[in-house]
């Protein structure tokens, strides 16, 4: 046990206490209570990223991104729930390693989601398992809860890295129409899932002492796979080789083909804004910084090993990785 332990329990409780969520949608605290223990405790706090500490920081963003007034204006109560829910659970019971690997290992996950979606369709069967199991949204219309566990269940799914460009060129493309109507529920929905996928994404618009901690520990889960592969004789997976990936490199790709595009979009959407300017800020900040370490990097390790062949660790595109 640690400090964290109780960490998200207590933060959603705080969160749902001030958006008056509790009090809108008649919720039992005994069985709110049961039921955010059961997700903190379903998170591994063995993983050095995929945590309920991960699972907070992104809840904690996606209130923050839930805030924006040209979001916030338009948001219902179920929105802001569906939204705050999906956040804590996004990547509840997250093994550790990628799906890429669950395929590879031929792991019963895998089957049963037929290699598609195979962590984020975990996440969300988990979350609704235990949703049931408490009874929390019992006292609601059978159609409302069934309704509400297919909302989390497409929010959820929004969070799958491959799926990045789908929504990115869709989000580009509403904004350059500008036809985003949050009158329909279904653009609300829409907005709901950037607002996710920007939140779980995020660590590189945070100030640098925060953003190296999460960039550090991304990827050593990436290099304890690697480890893992070099183990069992499999091919190790990109980005998760340490000799060859260094974390400046992996950082930079992540932030020129995921982070940047998306936010850049989303920086559009909410101007003006004062926390998006501040992200954007930190952003380009800290890629200079990884910039400048790799640079260094590079450097010694050719003075250290000037014979080598070894070639400089290219930033990848960084799809193929799984990084949220
Ligand atoms: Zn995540």
């Amino acid at each position: 046990m640690t400090t964290w332990d109780k960490l998200l329990v207590t933060l959603m409780c705080h969160l749902f206490n001030v958006c008056g969520l509790i009090h809108h949608f008649q919720l039992d605290m005994v069985k709110l209570h049961r039921f955010l223990g059961m997700v903190q405790e379903d998170y591994h706090s063995q993983n050095p990223y995929h945590n309920a500490v991960h699972a907070a920081d992104v809840t904690q963003a996606m209130y923050c991104y839930l805030k924006e007034p040209k979001l916030a204006e338009q948001l219902s109560p179920l929105d802001v729930f569906l939204g705050l829910m999906a956040a804590a659970a996004h990547d509840v019971d997250h093994p550790g390693v990628n799906q890429p690997f669950l395929i590879k290992t031929r792991h019963h996950l895998a089957s049963l989601y037929q290699n598609t979606s195979v962590l984020e369709s975990h996440h969300w069967r988990s979350t609704v398992g235990m949703l049931r199991e408490s009874g929390l949204l019992s006292h609601l219309p059978a159609a409302m809860s069934q309704d509400m566990e297919q909302q989390l269940g497409s929010l959820i799914l929004a969070t799958d890295i491959s799926r990045q460009n789908e929504f990115l060129l869709t989000f580009r493309e509403h904004l350059d129409n500008q036809d985003l109507d949050l009158q329909l529920a279904s653009h609300r929905h829409f907005m709901l899932q950037i607002a996710l996928k920007c939140a779980d994404i995020c660590n590189p618009c945070r100030v640098w002492e925060l953003s190296k901690q999460w960039s550090e520990r991304v990827c050593e889960e990436f290099y304890r796979q690697g480890d893992l592969e070099k183990k069992f004789d499999l091919e190790v997976s990109p980005l998760c080789n340490q000799q060859a990936d260094s974390v400046p490199a992996i950082q930079i790709g992540f932030i020129s083909y995921i982070v940047e595009p998306l936010f850049e979009e989303w920086h559009r959407f909410t101007e003006p804004s004062l926390l998006s300017q501040a992200m954007m800020g930190h952003l380009h900040k800290n890629k200079a910084h990884w910039s400048h370490l790799r640079y260094t990097h590079t450097n010694s390790d050719t003075q250290a090993h000037s014979n080598s062949e070894e070639a400089e660790p290219e930033g990848r595109d960084g799809e193929e990785g799984d990084i949220p």
